[in-house]
């Protein structure tokens, strides 16, 4: 069993797509551990994203994740990490694989509807940085 981070963005709560995204979670046969909604601040969306604070998209792609409201949610099952990767797609929706959440709904590399952990190392980051032990079902 593993657990993974995944996050519905502001551009997929705006589109109404928070039910569309968990149903393809669930429908991998992944349980919804943990969830809430949230609204960041920027620091908030900096904090998450500090590994890619030397990227050039860093200050754009922090304004975006705080533009609105987000789900995050925790995630479990076998090989939770790569399932839910693939059920995203990759970061561009022009190289997404047919039939992947950003493949058939996101705008562009930035506004790409869902987040999620790439490593356990960073799930384990990502998981503690939305909840607590209390939040999570066990
Ligand atoms: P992923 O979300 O697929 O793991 P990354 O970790 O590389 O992708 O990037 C984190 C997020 O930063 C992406 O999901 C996307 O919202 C944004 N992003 C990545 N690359 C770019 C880029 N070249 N221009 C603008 N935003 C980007
Ligand atoms: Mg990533």
């Amino acid at each position: 069993m593993q657990r993974t981070l995944s996050i519905v963005k502001p551009d997929g709560v705006n589109k109404n797509l928070i039910g569309e995204v968990i149903k393809r979670f669930e429908n991998a046969g992944l349980k919804v551990v943990a969830l809430k909604m949230a609204h960041l601040a920027k620091k908030q969306a900096e904090g998450f994203y500090a590994v890619h604070r030397q990227r050039p998209f860093f200050d754009s792609l922090t304004t975006f994740m705080c533009s609105g409201p987000i789900v995050p949610m925790v995630l479990e099952g076998k090989d939770a990490i790569k399932k839910v990767r693939d059920i995203m797609g990759a970061t561009n929706p022009k190289d997404a694989a047919p039939g992947t959440i950003r493949k058939d709904f996101a705008d562009s590399i930035e506004s790409n509807i869902v987040h999620g952990s790439d490593a356990p190392d960073t799930a384990a980051f990502e998981i503690g940085y939305f909840f607590n032990a209390t939040e999570i079902l066990r």
